[in-house]
């Protein structure tokens, strides 16, 4: 179904994004606003007819010669590396991509790493590989506590799949929130307490001024002796370096990280090698073309009707 023709959409829309395929976004983007016309950047020869551009960490300068852009829409749920710009064109909105897809996808990976650490799975790994049989007793779900920190689109879904299983949920977050089954807790003042009751910590905050290495080396040192650490979110969030050294010690007892604070990781980085540690490359949601192609031609007929655009990020906060 396409979406209500009540408005047309004015000007073209520009697509940057060397990760992600232009063919399929125009043609999810197009059948959403037939009318609408869908440049990849280099297909541009008149910047001012630009109207939108759907990007993904473009480069510097790239929004210069656009100067009747009227919204600007990140192909991803993280703004960090947008907000962080200084070339971005005054007054005008940036979105986001949130969607329910994504969110499940991102609750599938947390689960999945979650319930690894739970369920004791890298012991077995690491035992399987000695050829050994061996036993240990699984834990009652109830008594195993998982912090989720960042309760937002991606985090309150996680933290509800996560409740599901049986865990004990301890959520985190900037303001006070409500989640069925799970013990809210908001503020910085309240996140010592939640991270020394932890099992384990699921990181799902958004990279801002006020969360950049906001794990650091004696945060990570009050997290009770073994736990286990999840980071889907970003690299930064965390002191990688003090990580790793509390990994090494066994402190940190088994980490699951998704981000990195460069990336791609170093291949000289010492977390390659370490058995406790399981690397994925970047991926635990996507933004799906089909379903936020919806969100975002919607957006694009709201700036055609002079509404506010949905899903819109607050600069000043940083997400
Ligand atoms: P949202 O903006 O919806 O939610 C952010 C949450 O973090 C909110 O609960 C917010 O609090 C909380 N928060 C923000 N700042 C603070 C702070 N200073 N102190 C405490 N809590 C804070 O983000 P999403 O859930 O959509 O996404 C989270 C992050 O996940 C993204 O920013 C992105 O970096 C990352 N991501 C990673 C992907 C991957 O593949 N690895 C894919 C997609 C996203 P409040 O509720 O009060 O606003």
């Amino acid at each position: 179904m396409t979406t209500s023709a009540t408005a047309t959409p004015t000007g073209a829309l520009v697509f940057y994004s060397e990760f992600d395929d232009f063919d399929t976004w125009k043609r999810a983007l197009q059948a959403q606003l037939p009318e609408l016309q869908v440049l990849h950047w280099r297909e541009v020869t008149d910047p001012e007819a630009i109207h939108h551009a759907l990007v993904w960490k473009p480069p510097e300068g790239f929004f210069k010669t656009m100067t009747q852009l009227r919204l600007i829409i990140n192909l991803g749920a993280g703004v960090d590396s947008l907000v962080a710009r200084n070339d971005l064109p005054l007054g005008v909105p940036i979105t986001r991509i949130t969607d329910p897809q994504m969110a499940r996808m991102m609750a599938g990976y947390v689960l999945f790493a979650t319930l690894r650490h739970a369920r004791d799975i890298p012991f077995f790994e690491q035992a399987q590989r000695r050829g050994e049989w061996a036993y240990r007793h699984p834990r009652n779900p109830e008594d195993i506590r998982v912090a989720v920190l960042g309760l937002g689109e991606l985090g309150a879904r996680a933290a509800s799949e996560l409740q599901r299983q049986g865990l004990t949920v301890l959520g985190w977050s900037r303001s006070p929130r409500h989640i069925e089954g799970v013990q809210c807790h908001a503020g910085l003042d309240t996140l010592d307490g939640v991270l020394s009751q932890a099992d384990i910590v699921v990181i799902m905050l958004p990279l801002t001024a006020q969360t950049r290495g906001l794990l650091g080396r004696e945060r990570l040192a009050r997290l009770p002796h073994g736990a286990a650490l999840i980071n889907v979110a970003r690299g930064a969030l965390v002191d990688q370096a003090a990580m790793t050294e509390l990994l090494q010690s066994g402190h940190i007892g088994a980490a699951t990280l998704d981000v990195f604070e460069h990336e791609p990781l170093p291949a000289d980085d010492p977390l390659w090698h370490m058995e406790n540690v399981l690397i994925t490359p970047h991926l635990a949601s996507v933004a799906i073309p089909a379903s936020a192609a919806r969100q975002i031609a919607d957006n694009i007929l709201r700036i055609v009707r002079g509404e506010t655009p949905a899903n819109r990020i607050d600069p000043s906060l940083g997400y």
